[in-house]
């Protein structure tokens, strides 16, 4: 194995496009000169249909989970009611910020590797008449469920006046989200995952709604304070020092998706999708979701007679592949790939070929070709 090649399909971070990497390693440019002035007035423009919303898009200097924690400290006050979807390892993590901040959570567990219901999260509403806002996962990285996040808002709406408050960090930019449409309040996202970028820009969009609650909160913010973000969005500044050279990436990542278009990228992911659940059905190995819960962005195995662990450690020192493995609970039991950003229907047929390798050499009968077949037969059948 070449050190140099590393094959990274885990979800997020993600590989960076080549354009890309060359954009970030541009000169420095001062974040106060008129150079940052008309990149930060492309970008504006340029983000807001990858969300859906007519609204700012607001940048952060941190990882996804500071989006997380933006999204509670401004539309929500200690004391307050919310409910929080958990349907995996990051819903989780929207409870434990809630609960840092003495916010009331009520739970709605999922089962991990199923999606929400918008049933039952009705019945949680129906006893909950108080709760703020509630809060989602859009794609469940840890499970690889894609929630059905537009019925999830619609029954909000119909049966309170919480906001509806989305983390998207796994799938903005490979899914369609239709914030303003589907009446979504707060959408956030980092950039080391279907934004091709690495780690270190945060987005955060807010509706009118979710606006008027963020400007009469009383829960004291400074850094995450989402007020400050949008005045000085308004004169195509930021105000802290931004993450330049990562801005100077986000131009080329986007102009790489306008380029693509956005319904060609959804479809892509589709795809990709598709053809890795089909390849494991193939080989007669589990998935842990239903195909109609499944992410185009990353797909979870749970095998049944082999070990995820060993897997994954064959395939990384024969191949340079490196995949997940599963958090909390899921720890050992499962393995996800990621199949998001710069990832194409080629990159899925290398990494189930290498599977089926990996699959041999730890001693579990597969019969080489039934899982790159079965993904082939999709990508064909799909053009
Ligand atoms: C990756 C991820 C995050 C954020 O993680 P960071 O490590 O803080 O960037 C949040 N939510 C989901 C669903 C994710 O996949």
């Amino acid at each position: 194995m070449q050190m140099e090649q590393q094959i990274l399909r885990i979800p997020g971070p993600t590989p960076i496009p080549p354009s890309v990497q060359r954009a970030m390693s541009q000169p420095m440019i001062g974040h106060r000169g008129q150079e940052m002035q008309a990149l930060l007035e492309a970008l504006k423009g340029k983000l807001k249909p990858i969300f859906g919303t007519k609204e700012e898009v607001l940048l952060f200097t941190s990882s996804g989970t500071a989006a997380l924690e933006t999204a509670v400290v401004n539309a929500v006050e200690p004391g307050e009611e919310v409910i929080v979807i958990v349907s995996g390892a990051f819903g989780d993590r929207f409870t434990k910020i809630c609960e840092e901040y003495h916010i009331l959570v009520h739970r709605y567990d999922v089962t991990w590797g199923e999606a929400a219901s918008p049933d039952q999260l009705q019945h949680l509403l129906q006893k909950h008449q108080d709760v703020k806002a509630v809060f989602a996962t859009f794609c469940e990285t840890s499970t690889g469920v894609l929630n059905p996040i537009k019925d999830l808002a619609s029954v909000v709406h119909q049966y309170s006046n919480a906001l509806f408050i989305v983390d998207g960090v796994s799938c903005i930019g490979a899914t369609e989200t239709q914030m303003d449409e589907w009446g979504l309040d707060i959408v956030v996202t980092g950039s080391q995952k279907a934004m091709m970028l690495p780690a270190g820009l945060a987005f955060v969009a807010a509706s009118k709604r979710a606006w008027e609650a963020i400007e009469h909160n009383q829960q004291p913010r400074f850094y995450l304070d989402m007020r400050k973000y949008r005045n000085k969005l308004e004169e195509n500044s930021s105000p802290f020092t931004p993450a330049v050279s990562l801005l100077l990436g986000l131009k080329q990542a986007i102009a790489l998706m306008e380029d693509e278009g956005l319904s060609t990228i959804y479809k892509r992911h589709q795809l990709m999708g598709e053809m890795t659940r089909n390849a494991f059905h193939a080989l007669n190995i589990p998935l842990l979701t239903k195909d109609t819960d499944g992410s185009p962005t990353v797909t979870a195995v749970r095998p049944a007679d082999f070990s995820a662990e060993a897997l994954r450690k064959v395939l990384r020192s024969e191949f340079g592949l490196t995949i997940a493995g599963g958090q909390q609970h899921l720890k050992g039991a499962i393995f996800r790939i990621g199949h998001m950003g710069y990832c194409n229907p080629a990159d899925v047929l290398q990494i189930i070929s290498l599977m089926e390798i990996g699959l041999r050499k730890i001693n579990k009968n597969i019969e080489l070709g039934k899982g790159v077949r079965a993904a082939q037969n999709v990508y064909l059948n799909n053009k």
